[in-house]
């Protein structure tokens, strides 16, 4: 089937007590067994939940991949995930992860016996150099976050696989509608649900999609004894929000585009980053591995000083953490998102002062593009 009808349609078949044709929120902490070992699939919600089931069984299939589990959080997905492995242990990770990633893996993971080398994904070579005879995961984010490099994933899966390495992908930023890594050889897709798959900006929520069934098998184990799971209420929100993913994507791509080129002919901007732009230096990978380029952009304004300006002059666009909901949010990667990177690697990357990052939402694009115009005629 057609990815919106399988957005629409799987994991929800009318619920089977009632006919609702909408997956109920079933909020309930246990389920009553008919007898001793006889149950009708439930047990305990901590170890499974109708709706998260449905949820999990439908964010699997518009990945492309065999089993999906969700979890309280995208970095709970990422911890979960990452709990596969075990002390001694090492792992490549893209050196422009989202900041909260890096903090996982830098500030708490490394406690615990698991080391990791930060490189840029985008060269081969240099995850080649980074790897170990221990090495036993990359880990990136394509388009990285604020700096929307990417990263060619269908070579990453190859080098690791000769290697017998296995390879993440954070899709948050892209999304399935976007791209589909597993299809281009990826072993795992992690997502921050609360970003485009929601895509209405109330819940939070990550999902880890996998084919290998030995490896589902112990990611389901770890998600049920860590325990970090997505409760129902916040499934539904997210089963709601796919429903029209590929509607909202399509109106991202639009809107990214539009907002991508007026910035950058803009007197007022040094320089723009979004992989729909000819001049961005992987452009031609972005249109051969994605559908579309989405609504992250990132854009130099030069200084702190002229960031703050605009974030303090913008009107519509609202000043917020996050990305990938309906509503524009604009923010500054350097003090928000990415607040836990070193300065010195926030230099090394261009997460500079400012930098000011866009996550365009799809109101009329006519009124996001003179709200940032008014807000860069202050500068
Ligand atoms: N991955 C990416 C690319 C993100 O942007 C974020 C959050 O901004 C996360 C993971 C973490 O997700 P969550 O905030 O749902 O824990």
């Amino acid at each position: 089937m057609g990815f919106s009808t399988d957005a629409i349609h799987v994991g929800q078949e009318p619920d089977p007590a009632t006919g609702a044709i909408i997956v109920p929120i079933y909020q309930t902490s246990t389920f009553v067994q008919e007898e001793l070992g006889k149950n009708k699939g439930f047990e305990y919600a901590r170890t499974a939940n109708p709706t998260r089931v449905a949820l999990e069984k439908n964010l699997a299939c518009l990945e492309g991949g065999r089993f999906g589990y969700a979890f309280a959080s995208g970095m709970a997905a990422t911890n979960a995930l990452l709990t596969l492995f075990k002390a001694g242990d090492h792992v490549i990770a893209g050196h422009d992860l989202y900041g909260g990633t890096f903090r996982l893996f830098d500030r708490v993971l490394k406690n615990f016996g698991l080391g990791f080398s930060f490189v840029n994904t985008c060269a081969l070579a240099e995850i080649e150099k980074a790897i170990h005879p221990n090495t036993r995961l990359i880990f990136i984010e394509t388009p990285t976050n604020p700096i929307m490099q990417i990263t060619d994933m269908e070579a990453v899966a190859k080098l690791a696989h000769q290697r017998e390495i296995l390879m993440a992908v954070d899709n948050t930023f892209a999304s399935p509608y976007l791209q589909r890594p597993l299809g281009l050889g990826a072993d795992f897709v992690v997502h921050s649900t609360t970003k485009y798959l929601n895509g209405h900006s109330d819940g939070v929520g990550g999902a880890v999609i996998l084919n290998d069934a030995a490896l589902a098998e112990r990611l389901k184990f770890i998600q049920n004894a860590a325990g970090a799971i997505l409760g129902p209420m916040d499934s539904w929100l997210v089963l709601r929000g796919v429903k029209t993913l590929a509607l909202r994507m399509a109106r991202h791509n639009e809107n990214g585009m539009v907002m991508a080129k007026h910035l950058d002919g803009h007197p007022k901007v040094k320089h723009v980053n979004y992989p729909g732009l000819s001049s961005h230096p992987q452009h031609e990978l972005a249109r051969k591995q994605m559908r579309g380029f989405g609504g992250m952009i990132s854009f130099e304004t030069g200084s702190l000083e002229n960031a703050r300006t605009v974030l303090k002059s913008v009107r519509l666009c609202s000043l917020a953490e996050s990305l990938g909901g309906v509503e524009t949010l604009i923010s500054h990667p350097a003090t928000m998102t990415h607040a836990s990177v070193p300065l010195e690697q926030r230099q090394r990357l261009g997460i500079t002062d400012g930098l000011v990052r866009i996550s365009v939402g799809i109101e009329d694009v006519e009124d996001l593009v003179a709200d940032l115009d008014q807000a860069l005629a202050k500068i």
